[in-house]
């Protein structure tokens, strides 16, 4: 469970700015993921990747914008934003925005994700919700997380955010 802290690597990161309207599908940067923990730099360039996508946030209704980035294990990272919908129920959470962008732009056999920063333009504690949960442990179900909790960016491995979890193995 590593907390991030331990800057063994002085990776390098290829991001550049966020892409705009019409590139979304596009991986917003690369990054070296191939490491055991991620790296302070990989961490917060993760953070401020999703910090960027709640800026696309559609909340009409809450006006609570969250944005969050996945890294990939092959290093590529998405970014998505919340959703919102009259419907209220059809919402659909940042993370999940990423998620599927990613799926939608590369195939789900290429989507193994190594991490996932949450962020909110408030900076309010905001864990993922179990929705997500379970959405983030179908791609990466030993992913490292990283959220606003009440002191600040936490980290929570995806194992400690949904113990004992529904996962393909039950369908076998
Ligand atoms: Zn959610």
């Amino acid at each position: 469970m590593g907390s991030g802290s331990g800057e063994l690597h002085a990776t390098q990161t290829a991001c550049h700015p966020l892409s705009r309207v019409g590139s979304m599908l596009y991986p917003v940067c690369s990054m070296s993921a191939n490491t055991t923990e991620l790296t302070s730099t990989q961490r917060e360039e993760l953070i401020a990747t999703a910090k960027r996508a709640y800026e696309h946030a559609y909340v009409p209704y809450s006006n609570f914008r969250v944005g969050a980035a996945i890294l990939l294990e092959n290093g590529q990272v998405f970014s998505g934003c919340n959703v919102e919908n009259a419907s209220f129920g059809l919402t659909n959470c940042a993370e999940r925005t990423a998620i599927f962008t990613a799926v939608s732009a590369l195939g789900a056999k290429q989507v193994r994700i190594r991490a996932v920063a949450v962020v909110n333009d408030r900076d309010v504690a905001c864990s993922p919700c179990g929705a997500c949960r379970q959405v983030m442990s179908e791609f990466g179900a030993s992913a490292d997380v990283f959220y606003l909790g009440p002191k600040g960016i936490q980290h929570s491995s995806m194992r400690e955010l949904l113990p004992n979890c529904f996962g393909s193995e039950s369908l076998a």
